[in-house]
């Protein structure tokens, strides 16, 4: 007999939850689930997070140690965030702590207090005070509403009342005045400090289309309950437009929702747009925020004072008062997959949440997921359709460009530059995806072969010029660059291959009077750069952009009339069976980055392999005919989504004690193994990363429910079995990526 007992999930690797005594002077009885509490673990104090109260410990009850202080009086993470963590801990097999932390914002980790910030509302000018301004008559007996209005004409975000106060002496009378005027208004202030690219003006009501009514419709029929739409429509079919007006309704109701997009789908366009037209504090959630600024956007959604949250992977965990509807934008995304720590998959978690919280969930893509086309297919999704582009407009069309034994200017065929110079030669827009940053991709000695090999990985180092350095976009080690071929001594060291750097660099002597903007992680490093970049581009300064794949989302550049992707052959026979799949869904995203109703645009996939029968069907008939022929493929071959995987990944700077580690680990799994396949160990594609040796087991069933009771065993297996600590592993639960 113990007593109870607290269960907590403590931040650390390990695969388990930890017991400790209640503190002193504490009752259980009173704490409820969530609450974080400060415990002891090792030598240090930490952060856990209370799961429940348990009767019984299977420690050894005299040596538990009880917890120093319970750090909430509500619990930090409400029922229903608590139950989705419990849920993509128990599917994903990760160890609790890490999946809390990795879920929480670190100031709440730390053990910052949980209260949320006070967001007072923003006084703003109105049109018809900017009208009353301009007409000397109106507020010549007015002297304080005068001075009050000229200060809120120049600001035009909003002020506090806090700093009216010292305008005008009796500001609160004042702008009541103003207020039954019409001259000023209250408006819900930005939760957050982001760019707003347009000026908020009135909201404007378009008239759907058929197509957008019965989609819309069709949600809004079952907002009580849980239902998976997957909404498919070419980029600038009013996706966005369907999302907006759904939001609408569920605020309406006195909801929330939690938009999820990708992190180089949240541009300062989709923002503006979202805050222009929807009532009510918006929270935003991305990577580029501050600690402070994550927490308060964090909190400001629990407590219901964010309406709507929009925000990328990891948003998916925040907390909602009142949660009405889940959108997840560009679904395909891979970014919504993790890749290290707590591998999970937004999107899935989403699917998730919203069955738990019986809300539909909204999935658009132009180019959906394979899984999500199957999922609509057998019928676990509704598949709504938005067929056409707003206001008409052909789509794009698409042509493959056949560069075999073409003489190719770095990398640039001559019909492409000739294309390139008629559409340039109407003022039109060019745009060139390249998805390969740097000026080549590797170094090489024209003596005798050598190769800026990185030290660390088995992977060369991508030649930098403007920064002068060799850099590995691996494990991110860089170095001088070589003057001499560090074997033979020759100085005749010649870049190989292309990357943007090295696209522009030529096109700027190629086009010397044409404006060129680069956009890839390297150009857009400094804050503001990115916006810089897109009014050059937006103002028609910049005619020529080249860019990564962060040009292919979320912009919309209506006068780019040509698109050339400059190399689609890494796509075509990538070492990863979902490769054909990720340049179908770039080619696509990147085509509809163009065009618009008057001037429609053209697409020239230069390709080694102009018969490639996957990249065919793409270009004569479009990404469902190709979704349909991939998913033929797939089903053949057994490979997602008609069998489930999971992949045990292993690395250590030995390679030999990782593979061991694998064989030990399969000779575990084989007995309890039923309806599975074993596949390995087998060396990662890139064995060697940042120093160590990776390897990797496989294992994948028919039927998902084989592979958790297996995996629900054999992980704990492992566990128990205390392996090589030399060795870092961790489970890859539905990989999307093999290596
Ligand atoms: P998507 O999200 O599919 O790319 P958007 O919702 O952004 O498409 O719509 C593309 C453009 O068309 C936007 O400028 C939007 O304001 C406009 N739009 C959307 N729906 C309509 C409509 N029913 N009538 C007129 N314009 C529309
Ligand atoms: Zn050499
Ligand atoms: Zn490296």
């Amino acid at each position: 007999m113990t007593g109870p007992i607290l269960r907590i999930a403590v931040p650390s690797p390990l695969h388990q939850i930890f017991d400790y005594l209640p503190p002193p002077g504490c009752d259980p009885a009173t704490l409820p689930p969530g609450v974080r509490v400060r415990v002891p673990f090792g030598r240090r104090r930490v952060v856990g997070f209370l799961l429940e109260v348990g009767a019984d410990t299977t420690f050894d009850s005299a040596a538990l140690r009880p917890a120093e202080a319970v750090l909430d009086a509500e619990p930090a993470l409400p029922a229903e965030a608590l139950a989705l963590l419990n849920w993509a801990q128990r599917y994903y097999h990760h160890p609790p702590g890490e999946v809390f932390a990795t879920a929480l914002p670190v100031l709440l980790r730390q053990g910052e207090p949980a209260t949320a910030p006070r967001i007072p509302p923003l006084w703003q000018i109105t049109p018809t005070g900017h009208a009353a301004l301009a007409d000397p008559a109106a507020l010549r007996r007015a002297p304080a509403q005068r001075l009050l209005l000229e200060h809120l004409a120049q600001c035009p975000e909003g002020v506090e009342i806090e700093a009216l106060r010292p305008v005008v002496h009796a500001s609160t009378p004042t702008l009541r005045a103003l207020q039954n005027k019409g001259w000023v208004a209250l408006i819900a202030p930005l939760l957050q400090s982001e760019p707003v690219a347009a000026p908020v003006s009135p909201m404007q009501r378009l008239a759907l289309n058929v197509a957008q009514t019965a989609a819309i419709a069709a949600v809004a029929a079952e907002l009580d309950r849980f239902g998976v739409f997957l909404l498919e429509g070419v980029t600038g079919s009013g996706k966005t437009e369907v999302y907006l007006r759904l939001i609408e309704t569920v605020l309406a109701q006195g909801r929330q929702a939690l938009v999820l997009t990708p992190e180089i789908g949240l541009t300062p366009q989709l923002l503006a747009r979202f805050r222009e037209r929807l009532p009510g504090p918006l929270a935003v959630l991305h990577s580029g925020l501050s600690d402070r600024e994550r927490l308060n956007a964090w909190l400001l959604a629990r407590n219901g004072a964010a309406r709507v949250i929009v925000g990328t992977r990891s948003a998916i965990f925040a907390p909602l008062q009142t949660p009405g509807l889940l959108i997840v934008d560009e679904e395909h995304d891979a970014s919504f997959k993790q890749q290290d720590g707590f591998r999970y998959h937004a999107r899935d978690l989403a699917v998730v949440r919203a069955r738990q919280l019986g809300i539909p969930i909204v999935l658009g893509s132009a180019t959906p997921a394979l899984e999500s086309i199957n999922n609509a297919q057998t019928g676990r999704y509704r598949l709504l359709q938005l067929p056409e582009r707003v206001g008409g407009g052909s789509p794009p069309l698409i042509e493959i460009l056949d560069v075999r034994r073409q003489p190719l200017t770095e990398g640039l065929s001559l019909p492409l530059l000739a294309r390139m110079r008629v559409h340039l030669a109407r003022d039109e827009q060019v745009l060139l995806f390249l998805n390969r940053r740097g000026f080549a991709p590797v170094l090489f000695c024209h003596e005798c072969g050598w190769l800026s090999q990185c030290r660390h990985c088995d992977a060369r180092m991508t030649l930098h010029l403007r920064r002068q350095r060799l850099i590995c976009h691996h494990c991110g080690d860089d170095r001088a660059i070589d003057p001499a071929c560090p074997v033979c001594g020759s100085v005749d060291l010649r870049p190989l291959g292309q990357g943007t750097e090295r696209l522009e660099t030529a096109l700027r002597r190629e086009f010397p009077t044409v404006g060129i903007a680069r956009m890839d992680r390297d150009s857009t490093r400094r804050r503001g750069s990115l916006e810089t970049l897109l009014t050059e581009i937006h103002n028609g300064d910049c005619r020529l952009l080249i860019g990564t794949q962060m040009l292919a989302k979320g912009h919309h550049f209506p006068d780019v009339t040509l698109v050339g992707i400059v190399d689609a052959d890494q796509g075509l026979y990538g070492v990863d069976f979902r490769s054909s799949e990720r340049m179908a869904q770039l080619i696509l995203q990147v085509a509809g980055r163009a065009g618009r109703a008057d001037k429609p645009g053209t697409v020239l996939i230069q390709t080694h392999h102009p018969d490639h029968p996957l990249l065919r069907t793409l270009t004569s008939q479009g990404y469902p005919a190709f979704a349909e022929a991939a998913l033929a493929e797939r089903r053949e071959a057994l490979l997602p989504p008609f069998a489930h995987q999971a992949l045990l990944r292993a690395e250590a700077v030995d390679s030999k004690r990782a593979t061991a580690f694998l064989h030990a680990a399969r000779a575990l799994a084989e007995p309890i193994a039923d309806g599975l396949e074993l596949l390995g160990p087998a060396p990662a594609p890139m064995e060697r990363r940042a120093g160590r040796y990776r390897a990797q087991l496989l294992l994948q069933a028919a039927r998902r429910q084989d592979l958790h009771r297996f995996l629900d065993r054999w992980i704990g297996q492992l566990w128990a079995q205390r392996p090589d600590r030399a060795v870092r592993w961790a489970l890859d639960v539905d990989p999307m990526e093999l290596y």
